[in-house]
């Protein structure tokens, strides 16, 4: 447990290899939040060859540290398994940032955040607390970590005993504090790691796809296992396009071949947040419903009056999917 004499350490892990947006400074402002609620030491862990912006941004927020391992000028930017590997090189140094079982890290919400905290907690055999929501002191001071699990649908409360803690964060927001009176920020260079894993070899393909992306949609007309075969989802192609929107599939229909897998919604599929989500043929898993955003307006198409998706759903149609989408297409077009 921290003492006044030896207080928690809190790290915002921030790669600086290209202009950074407002999103990837989020480490640092939960940072800057958590070490003032528990009497903490806040610092920021930059990687890269541009890290004037985010020192600056340090300096804003009133962090207590500032590590800087600068990598050569011009090189290709690293990738989120060289960036773990390069942070836990940093906290393996003989001159690394002080660190301990109490210590948290975060690391900024988003694909490459989400790998670089979930290795470096395996690097540094440390836990991997997913993307945190809010963070709670009781009074014994154990720290407890609160995130959502099944798209919102879930709220787990994590009790962190023995860490290292690695976090994924989104922005603070209007509650980061105004700085107030602090002593100048600590500034620490610190050497480029010797090795590194190598890139991955990467090679861009064309998807081919003509119908609209599922990312972004403000409508998704979704299939499921009810659907029976790719000539279905000819019909929610068409259905979504009418309706200005795009196809997303349940897990079995990708699996099926009857839709491509960058149309998966769900846990292991995409996190989509459109107005409105028309179920076809879905029954409803936990693992389906991870992937729809919980304010989504939920209307579901199924031939089972008790399927568990009526539960979750603000308008429910019992129908064959058959019979219920054609009349539907034609009563739009008319
Ligand atoms: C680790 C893990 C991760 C997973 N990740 C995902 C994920 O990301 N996304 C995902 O979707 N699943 C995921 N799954 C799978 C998940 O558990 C379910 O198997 C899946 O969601 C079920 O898909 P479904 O609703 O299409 O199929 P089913 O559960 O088989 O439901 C088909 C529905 O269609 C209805 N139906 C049948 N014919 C018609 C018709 N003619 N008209 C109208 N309705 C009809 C049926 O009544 C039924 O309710 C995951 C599972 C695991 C273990």
């Amino acid at each position: 447990m921290p003492t006044p004499e030896t207080p928690r350490h809190i790290y915002a892990l921030v790669p600086v290899q290209e202009e950074l947006a407002a999103s990837d400074y989020a480490p640092m402002e939960q940072a800057r939040l958590l070490a003032d609620r528990c009497n903490g030491h806040a610092a920021a862990l930059l990687i890269g060859n541009t890290p004037e912006p985010a020192i600056q941004r340090a300096e804003a927020l009133g962090m207590d540290a500032v590590w800087v391992c600068a990598t050569a000028p011009g090189a290709r930017p690293l990738e989120p398994r060289q960036l773990a590997a390069a942070y836990a090189a940093l906290l393996r140094a003989p001159d690394a940032p002080p660190h301990d079982g109490s210590s948290v890290f975060f690391a900024a919400a988003g694909r490459a955040g989400e790998e670089i905290a979930a290795r470096l907690a395996a690097l540094l055999a440390g836990k991997a607390m997913g993307r945190c929501e809010s963070w709670d002191i009781d009074a014994t001071g154990i720290l407890h970590a609160h995130r959502m699990a099944f798209g919102g649908r879930l709220q787990i409360d994590m009790e962190c005993r023995e860490g290292p803690f690695l976090a994924v964060v989104h922005s603070a927001g209007s509650t980061v504090p105004a700085v107030r009176d602090r002593s100048p920020i600590a500034m620490h260079q610190c050497r480029a790691p010797e090795s590194l894993p190598p890139a991955y070899p990467t090679a861009y393909t064309d998807r081919n796809e003509t119908h609209a992306s599922l990312d972004g949609a403000r409508l998704v007309v979704s299939g499921g296992r009810g659907i029976g075969d790719a000539q279905g989802f000819e019909a929610l192609y068409g259905l979504a396009e009418r309706l200005g929107g795009a196809v997303g599939a349940s897990l079995p229909a990708i699996d099926a071949g009857w839709a491509p897998v960058a149309r998966q919604v769900g846990q292991s599929g995409k996190y989509v947040s459109p107005e409105i989500y028309l179920a076809v043929g879905i029954s409803g898993t936990p693992q389906h419903l991870a992937g729809i955003a919980p304010h989504v307006r939920l209307i579901a198409i199924n031939r089972d009056d008790e399927a568990e998706i009526f539960k979750h759903a603000q308008i429910g149609i019992v129908a064959d999917w058959k019979e219920f989408l054609p009349a539907l297409a034609r009563a739009l077009d008319a």
